[in-house]
C-alpha cells in the first residue's frame, strides 16, 4: 500500500508531524494553538495550546492515533508554495492561528520577507463525507479554501484541510507515502512557549514513528527495558547521591558509591590526558563580571548566571558557568614563545547554572556539573595534530565502556557566506581541513554538515549509542578564534613577533554527572569491575569462617580492591540475592572447605557461572580485571 523507498524516512516523519496537528485540530480542538514540531529520528513532536474547555490526558493518546490514521488514508496530497510573509497575517486570521504571528515577527526581525508554507488538500468530495468530531473547524476550511481559489491556482474540486508554514520537504500523498500502521501518539508533556518560562505552558505531544512492524515491536521492548534502567530508580538502590530539600533542588549530593564512580571516571580521563602532555590546573568557583563580560558568556547566559553578593567592594561576582575564561587567564599569564606550543591545560571543574526548571531531569540535567573540561592552545599549523590526539583519547575511552561499536560524528563547516564568520578564510581553510584530516585518520563516520559552525571555529561532534540503542551526544572538540581575541592571547613566533593562538576546547564525556546517568542506564547499575563501588562482596556461610574472611578481606583491600564481607545473620541465600540486588560483580562464598584449601567460591553476578579459585589467583585475577578497565563478565549490557 505504501511507497516508502520514494521519501526518505526523515522526509515521512516530517510529514507525519503535520497530520499530528492536524488530527489535534480536526477531531479535538478546533482553535487549538500551533507551536514548533520538530522531527528527530524516530519520533517527532508538536507543541499545542489547547482552548481552555479542553482537557487532553495521556489516554486520550490511542484515539489521536486513529484520528491520523484515518485523515492519512483521505489521500491528502502536500503543495508547497511562498509567498510574502504580510499575505500569512491574513491567512492567520482566517484559521485563527494568533500564536503563528508572533513566530512572523521574528521573521520579519531576522530580515525575511518571504516564507514558505503548505497546503493539505482532499478531493472537495471527501471532506463532505470527513467525519470530524470538531466540526466548525470546517468554517475555517471552507474561509481558506475560498482564498485559496481566489488568489492561488486551489481549483474548486478541491479542499483545503490544514496548512501551515514549512520550509522542508514532504511526502507527496498521504496514503501511498505513509505507512500508518507502526505510528503511535505516544506521550505528553509540558513544554513553555518559545522554552519562556514566562510564557504559557503548551501540552507537548510525541509520535513514534517506525519503518515497520519489528522496529515497532523492538521500541516497545526498549521502552519496558529503559523502565527498569532509568537512573532515577537505579540511583534509590544503589544509595549513589541524595538530593536534600536544605541543599536545594538539582544539586545532587554524591554519596560514598558515587564519589567512587566520579573519581574512577575523572582518574582515567587524567591518565589519557597525561600521556598527551596536558596539564592539570585548577580555578576557583567565582569571578568577577568583568570577566564574564570580555569572555561574552555575560551576555550568552544572561539569568542562568548565578549572582553573588559581596561585602565591601561594589564589584558584582558570579559562581562561574564555564571554565574557558579562566583557563584563557592562565594562559594570559605566561609569554609564550613558538617552542612552547601547543599548551594544554585540563581540569574536571564543577560550573554553575540556573537553568529553567523544566530543562532540568533527573542527572542529565542538573544546576552543578562538573565538566571534563581542557583547553589547549596552539598554532595554526598544530590544529591538525592536536585534533588528531584527542580523537584518540576519545576512541580510547569510549572503546573502553563498550559505546564505540555504533557511534557517529559530524563535522560543522561554514555556510557559502563567509562574512559571518571570525578571522579570514585561509584559517577556516587549514581548520576545517585539519579537523577532516583528522576525521579521516582516525577511519571516523562522519557526515560534514555546512552552515552548522558557530561564527568562531569548526567543529567535530560525537554521537554515541548507549546499550539500548538510545542516542547520546557526549564528546566535543570545538575550534575558537574568538576567545584567543577577546582575551588578546599571543605568542611569540619565529620572528619574535606575537601571533595569536587558536583554542580548542574539547569534552570527551560532557560533564561527568550527565555523563554517570548515561552510565548507570547504559550497564542497568552492573557496572564493570573497574567502576563498581563495590567489586567483591564475601560471604561466609556462618560464624564460624568469620576469621578467614577477614583474611581475604584484608588480602583483597591491601591490593587496593573494593571488598566487603557481609556477616549479617541472615541465611545464604538471603545475603546473595541481597548482592544480586547491588549488582555487586563476585560473590565470594566461604565455607569449611574453602577455609581448609586456601580458595574461595566465586559466583560471578553477570554469567551467574560459579567456580573455586585458589584466594590468591582470584585476586590476580580481580586486579588484572581492575586495572586493565576490562568490561568482563561482569556487566550485562543488552
Ligand atoms: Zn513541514
Ligand atoms: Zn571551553
Amino acid at each position: 500500500m505504501s511507497n516508502p523507498e520514494q521519501f526518505p524516512l526523515a522526509t515521512q516523519r516530517h510529514s507525519f508531524a503535520h497530520m499530528l496537528a492536524q488530527a489535534v485540530q480536526r477531531f479535538i480542538d478546533p482553535d487549538a494553538q500551533l507551536g514548533t514540531w520538530p522531527a528527530i529520528e524516530t519520533w517527532c513532536y508538536y507543541d499545542i495550546a489547547f482552548s481552555d474547555w479542553i482537557t487532553f490526558k495521556e489516554t486520550d493518546c490511542k484515539a489521536l492515533t486513529k484520528s491520523i490514521q484515518r485523515i492519512c488514508s483521505e489521500k491528502q496530497t502536500f503543495l508547497v508554495y511562498a509567498c510574502d510573509i504580510q499575505e500569512w497575517y491574513t491567512i492567520n486570521a482566517l484559521t485563527n492561528q494568533q500564536l503563528k504571528n508572533e513566530l512572523l515577527d521574528k521573521f520579519q526581525q531576522q530580515g525575511e520577507e518571504r516564507i514558505s508554507f503548505y497546503l493539505n488538500v482532499v478531493p472537495a468530495a471527501v471532506l463532505e463525507h470527513a467525519r470530524e468530531t470538531a466540526p466548525w473547524r470546517k468554517e475555517y476550511y471552507t474561509a481558506v479554501t475560498a482564498y485559496f481559489q481566489e488568489q492561488w491556482t486551489i481549483d474548486d474540486q478541491q479542499a483545503i484541510v490544514f496548512l501551515d508554514l514549512c520550509a522542508w520537504p514532504h511526502v507527496a500523498s498521504t496514503k501511498e507515502d505513509l505507512d500508518t500502521g507502526w505510528c503511535v501518539v505516544s506521550k505528553l508533556a509540558g513544554a513553555y512557549r518559545q522554552a519562556d518560562e514566562n510564557n504559557q505552558m503548551m501540552t507537548r505531544i510525541y509520535m513514534d514513528i517506525f519503518a515497520n512492524k519489528e522496529e515497532l515491536k523492538a521500541y516497545q521492548t526498549i521502552l519496558e527495558e529503559a523502565k527498569k534502567r532509568d537512573h532515577r530508580i537505579l540511583w534509590e538502590k544503589l544509595k549513589l547521591f541524595t538530593i536534600s530539600p536544605l541543599v536545594g533542588a538539582w544539586m545532587p549530593l554524591l554519596q560514598p558509591n558515587w564519589t567512587i564512580l566520579r573519581q574512577e571516571i575523572i582518574d582515567y580521563l587524567w591518565e589519557l590526558h597525561k600521556e598527551r602532555w596536558y596539564q592539570q590546573v585548577w580555578t576557583p568557583h567565582l569571578a568577577k563580571e568583568d570577566l564574564y563580560v570580555t569572555s561574552w558568556h555575560a551576555a550568552k547566559f544572561g539569568d542562568e548566571l548565578f549572582r553573588v553578593s559581596w561585602k565591601e567592594e561594589n564589584d558584582k561576582f558570579f559562581i562561574k558557568p564555564m571554565n574557558c575564561p579562566h583557563h584563557m587567564q592562565l594562559y594570559a599569564d605566561n609569554q609564550f614563545s613558538y617552542r612552547d606550543m601547543p599548551v594544554r591545560y585540563f581540569e574536571p571543574g564543577t560550573v554553575y547554572r540556573d537553568e529553567k526548571k523544566w530543562q532540568l531531569s533527573g542527572l542529565t540535567r542538573v544546576r552543578s556539573i562538573t565538566q571534563d573540561d581542557g583547553h589547549l592552545f596552539c598554532r595554526i599549523g598544530q590544529i591538525n595534530q592536536e585534533v588528531m590526539s584527542i580523537v584518540t583519547i576519545i576512541k580510547e575511552f569510549y572503546a573502553t565502556i563498550g559505546m564505540l561499536d555504533a557511534y557517529r560524528v559530524s563535522l560543522s563547516v561554514r555556510g557559502d557566506d563567509q562574512s559571518k564568520y571570525l578571522w579570514s578564510n585561509e584559517v577556516w581553510d587549514i581548520a576545517e581541513q585539519g579537523l577532516k584530516q583528522a576525521a579521516d585518520d582516525a577511519w571516523l563516520p562522519y557526515k560534514t554538515i555546512p552552515w552548522e559552525a558557530a561564527f568562531y571555529g569548526p567543529k567535530l561532534d560525537f554521537m554515541f549509542k548507549d546499550a539500548l540503542g538510545r542516542e547520546q551526544q557526549l564528546a566535543t572538540i570545538q575550534c575558537d578564534f574568538n576567545l584567543p581575541e577577546r582575551f588578546d592571547l599571543t605568542y611569540i613566533n619565529e620572528q619574535w613577533e606575537k601571533e595569536r593562538p587558536v583554542v580548542i576546547h574539547r569534552a570527551i564525556s560532557w560533564s561527568i554527572e550527565r555523563f554517570m546517568g548515561v552510565m548507570i542506564e547504559h550497564f542497568a547499575g552492573a557496572f564493570p569491575v573497574w567502576l563498581a563501588p563495590v567489586q567483591a562482596i564475601i560471604l561466609p556461610v556462618s560464624d564460624s569462617f568469620h576469621d578467614y574472611a577477614e583474611t581475604i578481606h584484608a588480602m583483597l583491600s591491601t591490593a587496593w580492591l573494593r571488598v566487603k564481607i557481609d556477616d549479617a545473620a541472615e541465611s545464604l541465600n538471603k545475603k546473595i540475592r541481597n548482592a544480586e540486588l547491588l549488582k555487586i560483580p563476585y560473590m565470594l562464598i566461604l565455607w569449611e572447605k574453602e577455609q581448609t584449601d586456601n580458595t574461595v567460591s566465586v559466583r560471578v553476578y553477570a554469567t551467574k557461572e560459579q567456580y573455586t579459585l585458589p584466594s590468591d589467583e582470584f585476586c590476580t585475577q580481580l586486579l588484572e580485571e581492575y586495572t586493565t578497565r576490562s568490561l568482563g563478565k561482569s556487566s550485562d549490557q543488552a
